[in-house]
């Protein structure tokens, strides 16, 4: 086994990982990134075929590159994982991927030490950026008691119409995944989407409207729907517990598509098939679960505290455990800042707060 000690232990190589490294490194700090994945954007690159982010470029570049090309353009997933590697190596990040922490847990001396398998890493602080809603698949206990002859996945799984068993497919959750999947596999199986409507953001999504509306947008979402105005709080429990209204896919697109929406919820199972509270129920081939994701701290071995579902945190600094910081949450500070357009701000109030901790100053190593 080896050991090897750092100031500052970022975990997880996504946008938000990679932006407290960018930050750490402006302010001079010694820092590593690591990530279980085999390359920076896999966690991008694993979502399904059809999926283009539902930002402009404008909105997805992080401090320290802008994102490359019509700033209007809407990148697909590879583009950004692309970006995201791009930046890492333009920034001279060290990351090293490969690198899972398999346990997280503090010494009496206040450090930290991270089991990576047959490796550990100690340090003074830690930064867990392992996904805005966790990326532990959330899927309904009923789930279990469903025909084993009906194909079901997660959307997590979820690749492309194609991969679906011939037949009907029913489509569990309506939020931002949820309609853009069941609008990706409607052109190819009968589909039907359950699930409240999320409220609506009534624009045209790319359309010359959108463009004027845009600025205005961005400035709701990173500087009016914060933690600290009570309509900002009022919106961060609906994303954290409930998704996101329609933005690009909206009813009308599903319509022409043939997609039947109905606003309710999965509530049983009735000969093995899923049903809602009226006893209506769905005689389908597959269901695809957009019912989002959780975080799990299985893997921490620290007293984080957690509250319907979410670790007690204020802009990612656990009070409570001194070293111990969050990024990327869904609305760790604002609406943005489980955006990639949020991600960068939070990075640096974290990184300038690691900075106030530990006095000493020395260069990032690879
Ligand atoms: C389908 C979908 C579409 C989205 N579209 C947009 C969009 O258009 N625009 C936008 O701004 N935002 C979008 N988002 C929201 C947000 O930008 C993404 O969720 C983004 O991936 C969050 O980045 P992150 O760095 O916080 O987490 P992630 O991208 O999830 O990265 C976390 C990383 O941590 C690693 N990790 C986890 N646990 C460990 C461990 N124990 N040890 C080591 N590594 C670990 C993972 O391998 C992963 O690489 C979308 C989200 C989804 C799910």
């Amino acid at each position: 086994m080896t050991t090897q000690h750092i100031e500052t232990l970022i975990i997880g190589a996504g946008q938000a990982g990679l932006a407290t490294g960018y930050q750490l490194k402006q302010l001079g700090r010694e820092f590593v990134i690591v990530d279980g994945m085999a390359r920076i954007g896999d966690n991008w690159r694993c979502h399904y075929d059809s999926l283009t982010l539902f930002t402009p470029a404008r909105a997805n570049g992080l401090d320290g590159l802008p994102f490359p090309g019509d700033p209007w353009h809407f990148p697909t997933k590879d583009e950004f994982a692309e970006y995201l590697e791009l930046y890492a190596v333009s920034n001279d990040l060290p990351v090293r991927m490969q690198t899972r922490v398999e346990r997280l847990s503090r010494s009496s001396d206040g450090r930290f030490t991270a089991n990576l398998g047959s490796d550990e890493i100690t340090c003074d602080n830690v930064v867990v950026a392992t996904g805005t809603f966790g990326r532990t698949a959330k899927v309904p206990e009923l789930a279990s008691t469903i025909d084993p002859g009906i194909r079901q996945l997660h959307s997590s799984e979820y690749q492309r119409p194609d991969d679906l068993p011939d037949g009907p497919v029913l489509v569990v959750g309506a939020s931002h995944s949820g309609l853009d999947i069941a609008y990706d596999v409607a052109a190819k199986h009968p589909t039907t989407l359950i699930g409240p409507e999320r409220g609506n953001v009534p624009l045209e999504w790319g359309s010359g409207r959108f463009r004027r509306a845009f600025p205005v947008i961005e400035f709701m979402f990173n500087h009016v729907l914060t933690r600290r105005t009570p309509m900002g709080r009022k919106v961060m429990a609906k994303i954290r517990h409930h998704g996101a209204p329609q933005l690009r896919v909206k009813r009308q697109h599903l319509g022409e598509r043939g997609v039947e929406w109905i606003a309710d919820h999965v509530t049983g199972v009735v000969d093995g098939r899923p049903c809602l509270d009226d006893g209506r129920s769905f005689d389908v081939a597959s269901i695809i679960w957009a019912t989002g994701f959780r975080q799990t701290y299985d893997w921490i071995d620290l007293p984080v505290q957690v509250e319907d579902g979410w670790p007690v945190e204020y802009r990612g600094v656990v009070e409570s455990i001194p070293g111990f910081y969050f990024c990327g949450l869904a609305f760790q500070y604002c609406f943005a800042s489980g955006e990639v357009n949020g991600v960068s701000r939070d990075a640096e109030y974290l990184a300038r707060r690691i900075a106030d901790r530990t006095p000493a100053a020395a260069p990032a190593v690879a």
